[in-house]
């Protein structure tokens, strides 16, 4: 097969012939869902033969069918190469010493204009050779515990990663990175605040919505931001460190349990939910938004608990929601429902009769707000009694992500429902808080910049 063509088999690479392009010609192609302008890829040689890969000026790739395309102009050349330079990460006695976990996830991901595909970019050397700045803060090593798009990291990874930050811990690491998809980094970041307790060293999860080959990527930033926080702050919790508001400005450290992701493409993405975040971090400083968190302490003894009962879920409640749905969790052997349900707590009154079984036969059944700001209050409607009068027990305000890591984790260390309640509503990593602070709500969303900017257009 001819490189020019690289990868294209029939029918894509007779319509790349007949329209005179190949592999690198920068183009514009008029399909029947509209014109497209970009770069065409190299394929994948184990990727279908029907579509054209284009790099899209935006940083996207997209596939287009070969059957909606109507012509293809050339506009010019532009080949593309996508080598890191490796440089030896260089050590100095004097800086602290912090390991860097990967697990994948963009982060952890350049394009491999070869194949199309996202592959990692992981060693020392090769984040030297990209972001040279670490090097000021730390002696970085680095570690690749898996590398998977964060849907794919579930109970064995969880585990693995906890255990891994135990070691290290014990080998005295100064503090730990952890590299992370975004989609699901607010699972793995409140599951870990209860695998791993008493940390004396701050931990630090870290992704990024767009890879470093994009000119706007986040990843060289976050990733400064994280290692920063790792080396030289006092806050030995869980954390997410993500940008804060769209612009550079600053990133924001959530705590494990408090956090979520909230757009699907935005870099600021992260927010701290029902609270405010802990602190703010830039190149120069890292500024605490609040005072009550763990600090680092190093006599004090990491405790592992890497417990998990995988037999548990979460039911995000909808109108007209069917009972044979609790029912068929019960038939197959679920040990542990998380409710997420409207308004203060509530399902329809056809559900009570399942829940009620479920209960008896010693599910737990816990509630949460599908709102996600605020609390289960259950007193407010008979409603609300009712449903707890079936055995569902309502988690104050521990968002429906964080109740259902917590429960898997709960019933990994015991079956008796009474211990279960107790383990689920007393906090241990500020899952459950007293308060909602009023202002959380309305300005700490990683955007005051933006809200100044705001406030300053209402005004005109
Ligand atoms: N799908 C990716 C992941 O979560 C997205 C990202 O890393 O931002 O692994």
């Amino acid at each position: 097969m001819s490189d020019q063509y690289k990868g294209y088999r029939n029918p894509a690479r007779a319509v790349l012939k007949e329209n005179g392009v190949s592999v690198w010609s920068s183009v514009e192609m008029n399909t029947s869902r509209g014109v497209f302008k970009g770069l065409i890829l190299p394929r994948s040689e184990t990727a279908d033969n029907k579509h054209i890969m284009l790099k899209l000026h935006n940083g996207y790739n997209i596939g287009i069918a070969v059957s909606t395309i109507q012509e293809i102009r050339e506009l010019g050349r532009k080949e593309a190469h996508y080598k890191i330079p490796e440089k030896e990460f260089p050590v100095d006695p004097k800086k602290p010493d912090v390991k860097l976990l990967g697990t994948g996830g963009t982060i952890a991901s350049r394009l491999d204009y070869r194949t199309g595909a996202v592959i990692p970019a992981f060693s020392p050397g090769e984040l030297y050779g990209s972001v040279p700045e670490l090097a000021d803060l730390c002696n970085l090593d680095t570690e690749k515990l898996y590398g998977v798009f964060s849907e794919n990291m579930g109970p064995e990874q969880w585990i693995g990663t906890a255990e891994a930050i135990g070691r290290e811990i014990r080998k005295g690491i100064h503090g730990i990175v952890i590299g992370h998809g975004t989609d699901t980094m607010h699972h793995t970041a409140a599951v870990l605040s209860f695998m791993v307790q008493n940390s004396p060293i701050p931990i630090v999860m870290v992704g990024s919505q767009r890879s470093s080959d994009r000119p706007s990527s986040d990843a060289a930033l976050n990733l400064i931001h994280a290692v920063k926080t790792a080396a030289e702050s006092d806050i030995s919790e869980i954390m997410v460190c993500m940008f804060g508001p769209t612009s550079d400005q600053y990133g924001l450290l959530h705590r494990g349990t408090r956090v979520r992701k909230m757009h699907s493409s935005y870099r600021s993405t992260f927010r701290t939910i029902g609270d405010i975040p802990i602190a703010m971090v830039n190149r120069e400083k890292i500024t605490p938004l609040r005072t009550d968190y763990k600090h680092r302490r190093l006599d004090q003894e990491v405790v592992i608990n890497t417990s998990f009962n995988e037999k548990v879920t979460i039911v995000y409640y909808y109108p007209n929601m069917q009972p044979d749905i609790i029912e068929s969790l019960a038939d197959n052997g679920y040990r542990g429902i998380v409710i997420a349900g409207t308004g203060l707590g509530h399902v329809n009154k056809p559900l009570y009769p399942a829940l009620k079984k479920a209960c008896d036969n010693g599910i737990a059944v816990y509630m949460t707000v599908q709102t996600l700001w605020g609390y289960v209050q259950m007193y407010v409607y008979e409603t609300g009694r009712e449903i707890m009068g079936l055995g569902v027990v309502p988690c104050a305000n521990m968002l429906p992500e964080v109740a259902y890591v917590k429960l898997g984790w709960a019933l990994g260390q015991t079956d008796d429902p009474e211990k279960v309640k107790e383990i689920m509503l007393t906090p241990i990593a500020g899952e459950i808080t007293e308060r909602e602070p009023y202002n959380g709500y309305l300005i700490y969303q990683g955007g005051i910049p933006e809200v100044e900017q705001f406030l300053r257009m209402i005004k005109r």
